[in-house]
């Protein structure tokens, strides 16, 4: 035999793939560990008590080319239709350079949430000419940098409204032609917070007995609307008018701010981004000046760096729920950074021109449709709209849908005897045609011209977009740079490993990225009939019964598209088990103080009352005070949220007590699962105790991060709790709906589950114990430098641990700011701060890391340690120091140089690289500044010329 066999795996299968070290390097790490092996370092870091007694199987795994295959063949299964439904959902056209450049870019898909500024000026860009584009388009002062899609908006904005509203009303009107889905998760919403939701006629409004209303803006069955003389009425009873409208139709019509609207929301999903059977898209906000504090979500600013330079950041962040906690207005932390992106990007591709003229042959294409109807003796409601009729077919409708289908089309089903057409971008005259059909008309689409149904005072009379930035040459090439620039000022996963705790920063894989772009994934609309999706069927089934094995749950609901999210429907379903039994009173719920800030927030959303626990020394749940609270309130506990491994990164053995505590007491438990990445194939949430949990998947499940989502939070639950999942108007179910559509953010689930497919049950579990090796072998390198705060008994640490910078403070005026920002200089972005101690740095390293890549690491935070020993020393003065005066740009760098330091030490710390140098685009940004003069939409062009010199 001329060649020796070998069982070396190529690389596209998943160990390869997947995990960073190699097996040589992995050896090397376990040596630095002191551990035997692999095995032992994981009995030795988790319990016996809480191990899965079985392993995971998944059958064989895919290769890369198995899994595109198979995925090929599921995809297969969703029918590829023209869906004319609208209900919020349309047609639209990515423009290829957009699809390329960001949506396929992992630039831009791989990077995080921009809570460090100076490494995040691109994305920072981008968002704020979304905030721009929606504040114009909207007329109003403000907005945000996305929400989680649009009914979720409404209910934020009816919150928001109850907030600021003056009126003591405790009822929130809604306008009866809301899309059905945003009425149903308004009412969700609404429940546990004892608003009282009336749905009907506007003009039947009683203005002075709610605290505010909402309208949308066009209609759900097209109408279109003038809200001016409702929205006078609600403000003389102090009331608050909350517009949801299409961003695409405001280009002609007259805009929410024009009537006097304080808050508009709505969804961005037409500009350009796909449908995807339900998201990711991002959903908007905009309101007054006046009520920018209360307002949900991340919010852009400008603000300034230590040279006075211009420099983006995230506003008022003192709001967020981390800050506040249960006082938190809204649990929103990830959102749709990545999709705001793509629909910023999408005005700047078109300008105001270019959308205008998209809207325009959109509303045009909408009134053939109409008249081609009507000249064959229909009856077409309303007489105004911008691209959505219905038409009356008496007994007929089920036939005209039915030939609809026939022809390709979907239509939507009203009421008894109506059918609801939506036309969009991409509708052709063919379309036009094959739906005239359907009605039984034979005719051309050619004989019309040009016709208007939007009445004069409904035109919109402002311009809008006429910032510089919507008006670039519009060449490819122009485009094509502008996208890179920004990306390049960027840290993100494609340079260097991002090692946030709890974030879990891990490969998103190719492969495993490609199949949502496919047509038959990206077209699919969330309320096609079922029979149509048997694809995402497929998928959804078999990625839940995957998910239920890992967590040991009965069944998981695919709806939350975000953690924050899954925390509140999960804790719903915990509220609706107990109304059943009769216990509807139970609404006290156990929080230990170190939990992530949304677990508070999300508790007072369903009405809780958060009574929070404390951690002793060792960063454990203190049993004592858990019991004697648990005790105390037995006969109102509602249950617990804890987080396994908790949140100091740490296997406690007394979970299965907390557990059973809450149980004896009557309450439910919640395991935050955002730890799954310690645990899959080694031990299951649902055999510890808990009675609910809600995946991240983008964490644990390799859907990327977006630069600040999208994500998806699906829920497990025990067998008792299925029932009380969250149900959706389209699909069914006892109680409301959390999310505009029945699964999420659907489209991105083929990521998780490819994921799943290519690692199979023992890759997975691999992933898990490189992961908990990862974090040992920094904790054990970094020890003695810093101290490792929350070890297990045995020494060891989960799959992150905390480095205390705290002393620092006092022995070098060295904070924990300092240390984040002089990481940069190496080309890191920096662990997570301050949480779930202040002033610490939580390190997670994920399994995709090399060893060399950790060691990168390692090196520039033992530098750093070195760097602040020589301020100790007094060689160092304490202000004007390397660290104080991180991050360093490449202007620092050419400047005069007066710094105690060499320009090599300044601008090349080890783990810098020589020739690939990352370089922050701006130095450390004044975050008070920014706070205190907010600016939240594009600065005028000068600023720009100045950053692009
Ligand atoms: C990330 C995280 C969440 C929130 O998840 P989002 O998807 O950002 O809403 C909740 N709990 C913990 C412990 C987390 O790390």
């Amino acid at each position: 035999m001329p060649f020796e066999p070998t069982d070396y795996l190529p690389y596209d299968f998943a160990n390869r793939r997947h995990i960073g070290p190699s097996p040589e390097e992995m050896a090397e790490m376990l040596k630095v560990v002191g551990a035997d092996s692999l095995d032992a370092l994981i009995d030795e870091t988790v319990p016996k008590s809480i191990r899965l007694k079985t392993a995971l199987d998944f059958g064989r795994p895919m290769s890369e080319r198995e899994l595109l295959f198979h995925m090929r063949e599921v995809a297969g299964k969703n029918k590829m239709m023209t869906s004319l439904i609208g209900q919020g959902y349309h047609g639209t056209v990515t423009p290829p350079a957009i699809q390329r450049n960001i949506l396929e870019n992992p630039a831009w898909y791989t990077a995080y949430t921009p809570y460090q500024p100076e490494i995040s000026q691109g994305r920072l860009e981008a968002l704020l000419n979304f905030q721009t584009m929606i504040s114009d388009l909207t007329g109003l002062e403000i907005a945000n940098a996305s929400l989680l899609d649009e009914a979720t908006a409404c209910a934020e904005a009816m919150t928001m409204a109850e907030r600021v509203s003056k009126s003591k009303a405790k009822a929130f009107f809604v306008d009866r032609d809301c899309h059905p889905q945003n009425i149903a998760v308004v009412k969700t919403r609404a429940e546990p917070l004892g608003i009282e939701v009336i749905v009907g006629n506007p003009d039947k409004m009683d203005p002075e007995a709610v605290f505010g209303a909402l309208f949308q803006y066009p209609g759900t069955y097209g109408h279109v609307r003038d809200f001016t003389d409702h929205i006078a009425k609600l403000h003389e009873h102090k009331g608050i008018a909350v517009v949801s409208a299409d961003p695409m139709s405001l280009t002609l019509l007259k805009e929410p701010g024009a009537m006097g609207a304080d808050i508009a929301v709505g969804s961005t999903q037409r500009f350009g981004v796909p449908v995807g059977a339900g998201g990711p898209h991002a959903a908007y906000m905009a309101t007054k000046d006046a009520y920018k504090r209360n307002m949900p979500g991340r919010i852009v600013g400008v603000s300034v760096d230590a040279h006075g330079n211009k420099a983006y950041r995230l506003s008022l962040q003192t709001r967020e729920q981390h800050i506040r906690r249960e006082k938190a207005t809204s649990n929103v932390c990830t959102a749709q950074a990545l999709l705001a992106v793509m629909a910023s990007m999408y005005a700047v591709f078109h300008g105001p021109k270019g959308l205008q003229a998209i809207a325009q042959r959109i509303h045009r294409k909408a009134v053939r449709l109409a008249k081609g109807l009507e000249e064959a003796g229909f009856k077409v409601d309303p007489q105004a709209f911008f691209d959505t009729i219905t038409v009356d077919v008496g007994p007929l409708q089920a036939a005209v849908m039915k030939s609809a289908v026939d022809e390709g089309i979907n239509l939507r089903r009203v009421g008894e005897t109506r059918v609801g057409i939506s036309v969009d971008e991409t509708t052709r005259p063919e379309t036009i045609e094959a739906v005239w059909r359907a009605f039984g008309i034979v005719r051309a689409d050619d004989n019309f011209s040009p016709e208007y149904r939007v009445p004069e005072n409904m035109h919109r009379k402002t311009e809008y977009l006429t910032h510089p930035i919507f008006h670039m040459n519009r060449a490819e090439t122009e485009m094509m740079r502008y996208m890179r620039r920004l990306a390049d000022r960027d840290l993100a996963l494609d340079r260097a490993m991002i090692p946030l705790g709890s974030c879990t920063m891990k490969l998103n894989a190719a492969a495993e990225m490609m199949p949502l772009s496919w047509p038959e994934f990206s077209t699919i609309h969330p309320f096609a009939p079922a029979d149509q999706q048997e694809g995402y069927g497929e998928l959804v089934t078999d990625l839940s019964s995957k998910l239920c094995d890992i967590t040991g749950y009965d069944a998981i609901s695919m709806q939350p598209n975000s953690g924050a999210q899954g925390e509140y429907a999960g804790l719903l379903t915990i509220a609706a088990y107990h109304k059943a039994r009769g216990e509807g009173h139970r609404n006290i719920c156990l929080i230990p103080m170190s939990a992530h800030g949304t677990n508070p927030a999300s508790a007072q959303m369903v009405g809780w009352k958060v009574v929070p626990v404390k951690s002793d020394e060792k960063g454990d749940i203190d049993l004592e005070d858990f019991r004697a609270k648990a005790e105390k309130h037995a006969e109102h506990l509602a249950g617990c949220m804890i987080t396994y491994p908790s949140t100091h990164g740490v296997f406690e053995e007394t979970v299965h007590e907390v557990c059973k505590i809450t149980h004896e007491s009557g309450g439910q438990v919640y395991i935050d699962g955002a730890n799954m990445n310690a645990m899959v194939g080694l031990s299951r949430p649902g055999d510890l105790g808990g009675d609910v949990s809600h995946l991240n998947l983008h964490k644990t499940f390799a859907i990327p991060h977006g630069g600040g989502g999208p994500g998806m939070g699906p829920i497990g639950v025990k067998s008792h709790l299925i029932e009380h999942l969250p149900g959706h108007p389209e699909t069914g179910g006892v109680e409301g709906p959390v999310s505009a559509a029945p699964l999420g953010s659907a489209s991105i689930l083929t990521i998780s589950w490819a994921y799943c497919l290519m690692m199979g049950g023992a890759g997975l579990t691999q992933a898990t114990k490189v992961a908990i090796l990862s974090a040992n072998y920094l904790a054990k390198r970094l020890e003695g430098a810093y101290d490792v705060l929350y070890k297990g008994p045995t020494g060891r640490v989960a799959h992150e641990c905390i480095l205390d910078t705290r002393p620092f403070a006092d022995s070098a005026d060295v904070t924990v700011d300092d240390v984040a920002k002089r990481l940069m200089d190496s080309g890191f972005h920096a662990p997570t701060m301050s949480w779930p101690v202040a002033g610490t740095l939580m390190v997670e390293p994920t399994e995709s890391e090399t060893k060399a890549e950790l060691d990168r690491f390692i090196e520039a935070m033992l530098s750093i340690r070195d760097e602040i020993k020589a301020v100790e020393a007094g060689e160092m003065p304490r202000e004007n120091n390397a660290l104080k005066n991180a991050p360093h740009t490449m202007e620092d760098l050419v400047k005069d140089w007066d710094r105690p330091y060499s320009r090599e030490q300044g601008c090349f710390p080890p783990g810098a690289f020589r020739v690939d140098k990352y370089w922050p685009p701006v130095n450390r940004v004044d975050n008070v500044y920014g706070d205190r003069h907010l600016v939240c939409t594009c600065p005028p062009m000068d600023d720009y010329a100045e950053a692009a010199e």
